[in-house]
């Protein structure tokens, strides 16, 4: 957007002034000058009116002289800053209280019929005025015979003058309002047009994948609610990059190792580094890192299921303390191996469960292998059902290794194992706790750790009871 839209307001801003100096200039000027003109008319024939009816009538009745007329006349013209005449059928002028301006005696050519059906007009008078003249007039009646006419005339320019000086505040006003828009702009450019400037700069570095930026704004309107909708969805997407990097270097490491070794061995087998007796040693750690590559793809192809939000459950209803004999079933042989025992704490004969089934069978299978692998030999692992409020509570507790403070947060992140645990566990993915969670939220339920370094490990999980099947 560059600079675009504070050039348009700009632009809009400049149109905005010179249509009004135009529109003062020739529209108000025109309208005002008329409206000078018409409201003079009128008062100057109000004025010849009331003269031609008194003073005028007087004159011809007698009762006063042309001179009293006269007098009267000449201080009514300095009132009104006009001329004021009296004018008879033919011309002949028989009073004038400006003589200096018009000396004449007769108007030649005059005329009253010029006026048509006006009593006012706008001229030089059967050319006796040099500039444009406003005159208005009243005939004198006496017994209704017209005896003469008293004419008012002003200059036209006394009124331009005076539309001038009334333009003059028009120009202020307008001059002032413009001064407004500009603090008007002022405030525009800096509430809105600056942050927005910014918000445009940060999304521009945002499409350039550099989430680093944040928008410094903090005014509470949409501009604001703007930018910080804008910096939260920055750090959502530079964690969610972050996240992903890590993914990507965790899953290129774990497939490279196994795959370097095996790599290496079979080329020792081939090119007889490895002799013939001992080959059976090498295909047998090459079958574990093919099996340990298995296991990876397989533990990822899970997750991707759950994060893309695909995976339906089956739910059903099934006793949870015969799934949990089952998969313990599955470890004998290396709890025999181990010395490792199981302590069963069971609620009654059957708890029923709404879960789904192999999906749990699979939790505990990664709780119970974990509690095994990080167990001590000749020790013992305690796995407890307890039914509290529609819920049954199972817990997988071992008196192994335990999890450091700072790690326990961190164990259920994909890849993710203590450093305690690498050397007891080469085989793992760090994969294994990442599923169960995925599984155990998937089922709106919740899985706990508590754990001790070097004194044990216990996790605990709900699963919503089923009434209907627990009562039959
Ligand atoms: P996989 O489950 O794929 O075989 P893993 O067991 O290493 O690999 P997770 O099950 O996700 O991976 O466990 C992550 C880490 O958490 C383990 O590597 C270990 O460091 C720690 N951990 C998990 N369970 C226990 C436990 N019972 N005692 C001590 N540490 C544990
Ligand atoms: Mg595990």
């Amino acid at each position: 957007m560059k600079r675009t839209l504070y050039l348009k307001l700009l632009i809009g801003y400049a149109i905005f002034g010179i249509l009004g100096f135009l529109v003062i200039t020739i529209f108000t000027s025109q309208v005002t000058l008329r409206c000078l003109e018409k409201d003079a008319i009128s008062n100057l024939y109000r004025e010849s009116n009331l003269l031609a009816g008194s003073y005028a009538y007087n004159y011809y009745q007698g009762t006063i002289t042309l001179e009293d007329m006269e007098s009267h006349f000449h201080s009514v013209g300095t009132y009104l800053d006009a001329e004021i005449w009296v004018i008879t059928k033919d011309g002949t002028i028989l009073i004038n209280t400006d003589e200096e301006t018009v000396p004449d005696k007769v108007i030649q050519n005059f005329d009253i019929s010029t006026f048509g059906t006006k009593y006012y007009q706008t001229g030089t008078f059967f050319n006796t005025f040099s500039e444009k003249t406003l005159t208005v007039f009243s005939p004198v009646t006496i017994n209704y015979k017209i005896q003469s006419y008293l004419l008012i005339h002003k200059p036209a320019s006394d009124l331009v003058f005076l539309k001038d000086k009334l333009l003059n505040i028009a120009y202020i006003t307008l001059a002032i309002i413009f001064l407004f828009g500009f603090l008007v702009l002022g405030l525009f450019t800096y509430t809105i047009y600056m942050p927005i400037r910014k918000i445009t700069k940060a999304a521009t570095e945002y499409t350039e994948g550099n989430f680093d930026t944040k928008i410094n704004i903090h005014s509470n309107d949409e501009i604001g609610y703007l930018a910080g909708s804008l910096n939260y969805m920055a750090t959502q997407l530079s964690t969610l990059e972050e996240a992903q990097r890590k993914f990507i270097a965790n899953v290129s490491h774990d497939f490279r190792s196994p795959l370097t070794s095996i790599k290496g061995y079979i080329e020792a087998i081939m090119d007889g580094t490895i002799p013939h007796e001992m080959q059976d040693k090498y295909l047998n750690i090459i079958l574990f890192e093919t099996e340990r590559l298995n296991k990876l793809t397989e533990s990822m192809l899970e997750l991707n299921k759950y994060g893309a939000k695909g995976s339906m459950l089956d739910i059903t209803s099934f006793d949870i303390n015969y799934t949990i004999k089952m998969v313990i079933q599955s470890f004998e042989g290396t709890c025999k191996k181990k010395k490792i025992s199981f302590e069963l704490i069971l609620t009654g004969q059957k708890s029923f469960v709404s879960a789904d089934m192999s999906k749990i069978q699979q939790v505990l299978y990664n709780l119970i292998d974990n509690a095994i692998k990080f167990s001590h030999t000749d020790s013992s692992i305690t796995i407890e059902t307890t039914e509290k409020n529609d819920k049954v509570f199972i817990s997988v507790k071992d008196t192994g290794i335990g999890i450091p403070k700072d790690s326990i947060k961190l164990i259920w992140d994909r890849f993710y194992k203590t450093d305690l645990s690498r050397g007891k566990d080469k085989r793992g993915t760090g994969l294994g706790l990442a599923i169960v969670k995925e599984i155990i939220s998937a089922h709106n339920e919740n899985i706990n750790v508590i754990s001790t370094e070097g004194v044990g490990t216990e996790f605990i999980f709900t699963l919503p009871m089923t009434r209907k099947e627990k009562e039959l």
